[in-house]
């Protein structure tokens, strides 16, 4: 026998059912992200690797060994997008944008991170993500976080709990880093390797290790918290007073890190226990810094994303397409007529599978299995006088009517 093919490993197909959810996420985004005036954009998957490595930063993860990266032909080294938020800076700097105020954007689609395949960890995922370009004070922060509160509580999502940190500035971080550098080498014995690597390049990124002795050598690690300057400082109090004037539950987390080089002062994540190690569902932060890093002049943004296949893992089976009505045709001159009736039955907004005429005990079954709500059945009968004849499959009722009188009844019922 032939051997079938497989997708690639951490590479899933969205079948209908998850589907489904994915389509509910994307409409109760729109809906939520629009009340707070947030525009789409839809930018390439294909960037510059040049892009991320220069964003992201080349101690990361993600950029280290990650990327889908490859030479195009001719061109120069290419890549599959890891994420949402460099792209978008791009775009924004691209189409000159820099003086036309405030831009609030979002997006959804696919993001590529050669990762360990895990339950909630794919290889190719989707993002629902938004930037705020050019908001900087503390009000902005909050906002997008009751943003991201709405979107869960609209998709009816519970469990799941805010975390905020702040992870200060290019004025109070390097003082930071110098004492958790003191600290992780004094126990780098006990830290695994990945993160004995981390103490050099990107020390607070081992205050984020999944790894449980490196969790228990963080637990008393120095915080950011404590060396804040005064302006990170008073950021993270106001921040807190209009999150308490929002009604948007928080916890502080020292511990939360973002895994990419650009943030700044506010990081936060909404993070389950119903998945495990891989239970942030919502991940987002301030990176003040980066437009500049991409040759843009200084501007304050915020952004998340939130992962849909983790998402779609906490919300329950959605119904997909249902089956209004099957049309079963009795005889062969009765065909004709069937299907231009199916036809008129969809145009009315009616979801309409034709059983393709022949046995008539073999229509009823396809109607049985397509959980057809009516049939109707079409024969010589309904031919002659334009009629058309539904039986509901659940209650057995049957009747005999005009076409008009027959699309009124699906409507209703
Ligand atoms: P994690 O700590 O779980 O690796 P992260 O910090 O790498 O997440 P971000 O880059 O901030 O995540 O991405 C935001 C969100 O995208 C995450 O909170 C998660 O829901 C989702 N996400 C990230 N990586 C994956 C992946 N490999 N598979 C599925 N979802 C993912
Ligand atoms: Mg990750």
């Amino acid at each position: 026998m032939t051997k079938k093919l497989q997708s690639i490993r951490g590479i899933h197909d969205g079948l209908p059912s998850e589907v489904a959810k994915w389509r509910k996420i994307e409409d109760v985004a729109r809906r939520v992200f629009s009340s707070h005036a947030v525009s789409e954009v839809r930018l390439p998957i294909l960037e510059p690797t040049e892009l991320f490595v220069r964003s992201v930063g080349e101690e990361t993860d993600i950029v280290s060994k990650e990327m889908y990266a490859f030479k195009d032909q001719g061109s120069g080294n290419i890549c599959l997008r890891p994420e949402g938020t460099a792209g978008a800076v791009r775009a924004y700097l691209q189409a000159g944008l820099t003086r036309s105020g405030i831009q609030r954007w979002f997006y959804m689609g696919p993001m590529f991170r050669r990762e360990r395949p895990q339950k909630g960890r794919l290889r190719q995922f989707q993002q629902i993500g938004t930037e705020w370009i050019g908001v900087s004070g503390p009000v902005a922060d909050a906002e997008i976080l009751a943003m991201a509160q709405h979107f869960l509580d609209a998709l009816d999502i519970q469990m799941v709990r805010l975390e905020i940190n702040s992870l200060g500035c290019a004025a109070c971080r390097p003082a930071y880093r110098d004492a958790l550098i003191t600290h992780l080498n004094a126990c780098s014995e006990h830290l695994c390797k990945t993160c004995h690597e981390r103490i050099e390049n990107n020390p607070m990124r081992v205050l984020d290790c999944k790894n449980e002795s490196c969790q228990a050598q963080s637990a008393d690690a120095p915080e950011m918290l404590a060396h804040l300057c005064s302006d990170c400082d008073t950021h993270f109090s106001n921040l807190k007073e209009s999150l308490n004037a929002l009604d948007v539950p928080y916890k502080v987390n020292p511990r939360i890190v973002r895994g990419l080089d650009y943030y700044n002062r506010t990081a936060f994540e909404f993070i389950t226990e119903q998945l495990g190690a891989q239970g942030t569902v919502l991940a987002g932060g301030r990176y003040d810094g980066l437009v500049e890093s991409l040759g843009g002049p200084a501007t304050t943004c915020i952004g998340f994303a939130a992962g849909m296949e983790r998402l779609a893992m906490l919300m329950p089976d959605i119904k997909t397409q249902t089956v209004d009505v099957v049309a079963i045709a009795l005889g062969d001159l009765a065909l004709p007529y069937s299907l231009k009736i199916a036809e008129q039955l969809r145009r009315e907004g009616l979801s309409v599978v034709h059983a393709g005429g022949g046995a008539s005990k073999r229509q009823f079954k396809l109607a049985d299995r397509e959980g057809a709500r009516f049939v109707a059945i079409i024969g010589s009968n309904e031919v002659e006088h334009g009629l058309i004849s539904l039986k509901n499959l659940a209650t057995g009722e049957q009747t005999s009517c005009s076409i008009k009188q027959g699309i009124a009844l699906l409507k209703i019922s």
